[in-house]
């Protein structure tokens, strides 16, 4: 089987092949394709955002494609920023801002626990759709800590090696990772197809 995925993400797209490559399974990258796609991810949960991306790269390119969602869940702000993640601090967002407002939100709270969310959707070509998540728990410190990754690494304490994404290595934080999740349970349940 042929998989395009939805994602222009280089680190996503090593990941992704890592996890499911195998003599069945190949994966395509956009970049081979030349179909690029914008689409708004304007919904109310991960797996709309995920179906809604890979039904439409399915539908433009004729091929099986697979799309992602993802983002972080604080249990004392309601489960927020979750599916807006990416531009929690409006629409000029960056990483550092986003960070900035989940900090000021997150004073004199407590509960500090957190997790990062990922969805997976499959777009076949014959009209299925699969779905698979994973999560990531962790807990949201009181200041940013490390200088890797990217998004809210800085603030996402790892509770095993009371490090935060951002101090722990690439290789470390895929190990453990909610995309990392969901794709060895997308891999499980492609097997069974
Ligand atoms: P996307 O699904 O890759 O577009 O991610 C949405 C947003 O969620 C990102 O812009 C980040 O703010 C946040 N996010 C998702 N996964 C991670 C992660 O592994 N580390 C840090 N932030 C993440």
């Amino acid at each position: 089987m042929k998989i395009l995925a939805a994602t222009g993400n280089k680190g996503k797209l090593r990941e992704i092949r890592e996890i499911l490559e195998d003599e069945d399974l190949i994966i395509i990258s956009p970049d081979e394709t030349g179909i690029i796609i914008n689409v708004l991810e304007d919904g109310h949960t991960f797996e709309e955002n995920a179906i809604k991306k890979a039904v439409a790269l399915r539908n433009a390119s004729g091929m099986n494609v697979l799309a992602d969602d993802s983002g972080l869940c604080v249990d004392a702000l309601g489960g927020m920023p979750g599916v807006i993640s990416a531009r929690f601090s409006g629409a000029d967002a960056t990483d550092e801002k986003n960070i900035l407002k989940l900090l000021r939100l997150m004073e004199g709270k407590k509960d500090r626990r957190a997790k990062f969310v990922c969805v997976l959707a499959l777009a076949l070509t014959d009209g299925h759709i699969v779905t698979a998540g994973g999560e990531c728990p962790g807990v949201i410190t009181a200041c940013p800590v490390g200088t890797g990754g990217f998004g809210y690494d800085p603030v996402f304490l790892d509770p095993e090696s009371r490090l935060t994404f951002a101090e722990l290595s690439q290789e470390e934080k895929n190990k453990i990772s909610h995309r990392r999740k969901a794709l060895e349970e997308l891999k499980v349940i492609l097997k069974g197809l």
